[in-house]
């Protein structure tokens, strides 16, 4: 008889949960030694209503773990002088522990220009490109946040990376580049397709844990993916007003041994490494 697999779910929320539980006694006992909480500031260019929800969640987040957030809403025709000026007097204010940029800026700023004028221990997001090589020698404090995530979620749900073939689908800057490197800290093997990658499905067949972050709505399907894999999907797509991820889960949960959910998997661990960083950024702040 065919005995049909039984995946483990990984939610991001339990984790969320748990790691920011930890947040919060780390944070009354720093604000009790240094007189101040830590200090969030939240820039956001422009009215786009995906940027806005997730800055709602990163702000509500960081309010109930006792992080001050300074919110900067920004009309839209904001110029580059003006936006490189607000980053400066971000950078020198002693109340602010870490600065977000949402992304995207809209077209007229020069994102990477932004980015590269925050102060390097206050880039919560690790954007920073002297931050990202930090972080790719294993020398920095602040892990990117969707990554670092993704790594913190396979680790509590017990999946082993070291010595497992990865396949991951992906290599932007802010999200597949970065998980490779961390992969690779944890003594994966990593192969890294892309849009000029010629056969995906022949990569991911092979692989003992498949990362989907390409922003293609049910791109990897059961057919791409081994029996017992690991699935990890980070794609967030916005289809008929329903949230959708890269995977086709309801086709991949008969087959695989672990995925996670869209929405409810990597969504809430971004949001936590967020505040992990914040708080990291404070700690460092306090100690001088
Ligand atoms: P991105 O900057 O657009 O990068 C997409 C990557 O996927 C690129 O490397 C691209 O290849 C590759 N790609 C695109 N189409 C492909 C295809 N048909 N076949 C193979 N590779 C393909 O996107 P991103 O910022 O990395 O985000 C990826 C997804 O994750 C999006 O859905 C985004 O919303 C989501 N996301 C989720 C979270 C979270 O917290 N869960 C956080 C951030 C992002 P090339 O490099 O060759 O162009």
């Amino acid at each position: 008889m065919e005995q049909k697999t039984s995946a483990i779910v990984m939610k991001g929320k339990p984790v969320a949960e748990k790691l920011t539980e930890r947040l919060r006694s780390e944070i009354e006992g720093l604000a009790a030694k240094t007189g101040r909480p830590p200090g969030l500031a939240v820039v956001l260019v422009g009215e786009d209503p995906a940027s806005q929800v997730y800055v709602r969640i990163k702000e509500r987040t960081a309010k109930k773990l006792g992080i001050l957030t300074f919110d900067h809403r920004i009309p839209e025709n904001l110029d580059q002088g003006d936006l490189l000026d607000l980053i400066s007097r971000l950078n020198s204010d002693p109340a602010v522990d870490g600065i977000l940029i949402q992304l995207p800026l809209p077209g007229h700023l020069n994102e990477q220009e932004a980015l590269r004028a925050v102060a390097l221990d206050k880039d919560v997001d690790v954007f920073h490109p002297e931050n990202f090589g930090r972080m790719a020698l294993k020398q920095g404090i602040l892990r990117p946040c969707t990554p670092a995530g993704v790594i913190e979620m396979l680790k509590h749900y017990e999946i082993e990376i070291e010595g497992k073939s990865v396949a991951l689908i992906g290599r932007s800057k802010i999200v597949g580049l970065p998980l490779s490197l961390l992969l690779l800290h944890e003594n994966a093997t990593i192969t890294v397709c892309h849009s000029r990658t010629s056969d995906i499905g022949a990569v991911t067949r092979e692989a003992d844990i498949v990362v989907a972050a390409l922003g293609r709505p049910k791109f990897l399907t059961a057919d791409m993916v081994k029996e017992g894999a690991v699935v990890v999907d980070i794609g967030i797509n916005r289809v008929d007003e329903k949230l959708v991820g890269d995977c086709d889960y309801d086709a991949l949960v008969g087959k695989v041994s672990a995925i996670t959910p869209v929405p409810g998997g990597v969504g809430p661990m971004t949001v936590a490494m967020l505040m992990a960083n914040t708080v990291r950024a404070f700690r460092d702040h306090a100690s001088g």
